[in-house]
């Protein structure tokens, strides 16, 4: 999908879902989207404020939270940190790094149709299965 395409989306969706759209909002969607590293509210209100300078960071992160409620983004599987956003709704996975924290996707067809244990499923309903890998980035495996 091209960022183009997901802006369309956006306000499809926005619509749809009953959310008023606003140039904070419309904004604040167009840098999740730039992002590729699954940024925090945080991180997207550092950049966002350079563009629109009376943005608090309070709008910033209820904004992000309602995207995330009303399905228009997923919020990355936490391990105690910050709340990381991801606007990539399609099936993907991740690997994250342990030592600067990136998160990068990646796709795999196998991964994908993971056969979840029998004991979960007579316990649980799956909805979703993402595979998260942990080790070192290219970056820190050099460093
Ligand atoms: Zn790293
Ligand atoms: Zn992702």
């Amino acid at each position: 999908m091209t960022d183009n395409d997901a802006m369309k989306s956006f306000y499809r969706q926005s619509k749809e879902r009953g959310l008023k759209i606003t140039p904070q909002r419309t904004a604040i969607y167009e840098e999740l989207i730039k992002a590729k590293d699954h940024p925090t509210a945080d991180v997207i209100y550092k950049r966002i404020v350079k563009k629109i300078p009376n943005i608090s960071f309070d709008t910033v992160n209820r904004t992000l939270l309602t995207f995330a409620k009303i399905g228009i983004t997923n919020v990355v599987e936490g391990y105690g940190q910050a709340k990381r956003y991801d606007p990539d709704m399609g099936i993907h996975h991740h690997f994250r790094c342990i030592q600067c924290g990136s998160i990068i996707d990646f796709h795999s067809k196998e991964y994908d149709n993971i056969t979840v244990p029998e004991e979960l499923n007579r316990q649980f309903t799956v909805i979703s299965k993402k595979v998260v890998l942990e080790g070192l980035c290219s970056k820190c495996r050099r460093g």
